[in-house]
């Protein structure tokens, strides 16, 4: 057993990440006590479904990770509605907003990151980050007929579909110069805007908000080509800040996110960051920081494998997914490959049909190397994609010329006969 875990884990955070650790340390029979503090005075919850089936319909049931009950009946202290307000390294203790302290063995920082905010601020503006959130966004679609969306990525397009299918006329204004240009490669991002287009939605890229002002009547903004934009109110998805706050002030290496090791451990060995706000080694070493569902699943593991000291688990290939009207698009690996600021030497993108009928495939190549692939109606293909990019896979020139994905024989690579592997070990 590692050295302090007598002293219990304290958690700060208690979103999905933070969550995660709390649940599997209890549920492994972690010996020392577990506390979760959360500022939200819900129990941990989900992002995904907020900006889709929450939107649509806010009765849906809460997306939490297990019951509050549950956490009681683990012998984990949930300790909600409160945030830590300072770390002190020396001492190993955190001071809560009530001003108590709670003494640690173990600190995990999984304090996620809060929306990015545009440089204005209006009362007909939201953003989409929580529970609370997504409820005052429904609140006020229930009466108004238009919204304006600022940001086309993930978070935006998928707020521009929910509201469009409830009905209300859609502007989104990217300044990028095309949509979700930080994780799509451009073939898939021109098939999510042609079907936003197809509904409808009008879309604005390559121009920013220049100026805006709001009266009894809506919000008025004036974009930087000198266009209008009027609606009843509006919602930003620029992308979020990481909340690293706690971690500066006591002196922690940061580097947009907490940098940590592949075990989790940041500057100070004590304590561990997950989720959003941790910034992992990437494949080429540096720190990146991952704000999927599957990396603060994946994190929060290699973090309880720290603290109970058990090996860390295999590393897989990265993956996250969008639905947005009928399309279910999903991207594992480097989905950037051959995109024009990358200069990769033989990056490229093969696109085929996908085994299942209407269903698309992206391939991301280097050399013949598959290192990413995106798939945009074809879960079936893409969870064999995930186990190829992880595994490295080389694809035979005969599949790649293909029009049409071969799942069988792509499963083939998977699992090399004994023959092939005997020749490997040669
Ligand atoms: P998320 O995953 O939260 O949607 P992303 O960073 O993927 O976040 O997407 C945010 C998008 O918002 C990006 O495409 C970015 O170019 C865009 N964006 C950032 N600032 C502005 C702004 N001031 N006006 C319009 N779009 C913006």
């Amino acid at each position: 057993m590692s050295a302090g875990t007598d002293a219990g884990v304290v958690i700060v955070g208690a979103g999905q990440a933070g969550g995660r650790v709390a649940l599997q340390l209890a549920q492994r029979g972690h010996p020392g006590p577990v506390t979760l503090i959360g500022a939200e005075s819900l129990p941990p919850y989900e992002r995904p479904p907020l900006s889709k089936e929450m939107l649509a319909d806010p009765s849906h049931p809460l997306p939490v990770l297990v019951p509050a009950e549950e956490y009681e009946r683990l012998g984990i202290a949930l300790r909600l509605g409160r945030r830590a307000t300072a770390i002190d390294r020396n001492r190993q203790q955190v001071t809560l907003d009530d001003g108590s302290s709670l003494p640690y063995g173990r600190l995990v920082l999984a304090t996620g990151g809060r929306p990015r905010q545009l440089p204005f601020s209006l009362e007909r503006l939201q953003v989409l980050r929580t529970v609370d959130d997504v409820r005052a966004i429904a609140a006020r679609a229930e009466t108004a007929t238009s919204v304006l969306v600022i940001g086309g990525g993930v978070i935006g397009l998928e707020v521009a579909a929910t509201l469009r299918k409830r009905g209300l006329a859609v502007t989104v204004v990217e300044v990028g110069s095309r949509l979700l240009g930080r994780n799509f490669p451009e073939p898939v991002a021109a098939v999510i805007a042609e079907r936003h287009a197809a509904e409808g939605v009008v879309l604005r890229t390559g121009v920013r908000i220049r100026s805006v002002h709001e009266d009894a009547g809506g919000l008025h903004a004036t974009l930087s080509d000198g266009s209008t934009v009027t609606a009843d109110f509006a919602v930003a998805g620029i992308g979020i800040t990481p909340d690293t706050a706690l971690a500066q002030e006591c002196g922690l290496v940061t580097d947009d996110g907490v940098v940590v090791d592949a075990d989790m451990r940041s500057s100070d060995p004590a304590i561990l960051a997950v989720g959003d706000m941790a910034a992992i080694p990437g494949p080429d070493g540096r720190p990146m920081r991952c704000e999927t569902w599957q990396n603060a699943n994946v994190t929060a593991e290699r973090a309880v494998a720290t603290i109970l000291g058990e090996a860390i688990p295999p590393g897989e290939a990265s993956w996250f997914w969008t639905d947005q009207y009928d399309l279910n698009v999903q991207l594992t690996g480097d989905t950037m490959v051959g995109g024009p600021d990358r200069g990769l030497n033989g990056g490229r993108v093969v696109e085929q049909s996908a085994t299942v009928a209407g269903g698309r495939l992206y391939l991301m190549l280097e050399g013949d190397r598959l290192v990413g692939a995106a798939a945009i109606n074809a879960g079936r293909d893409m969870s064999v994609c995930r186990r190829l990019v992880a595994s490295g896979a080389v694809l035979p020139a005969a599949m790649l010329e293909a029009g049409r994905f071969d799942a069988r024989a792509a499963r083939g690579l998977l699992t090399p006969s004994p023959a092939s592997a005997r020749q490997v070990d040669a």
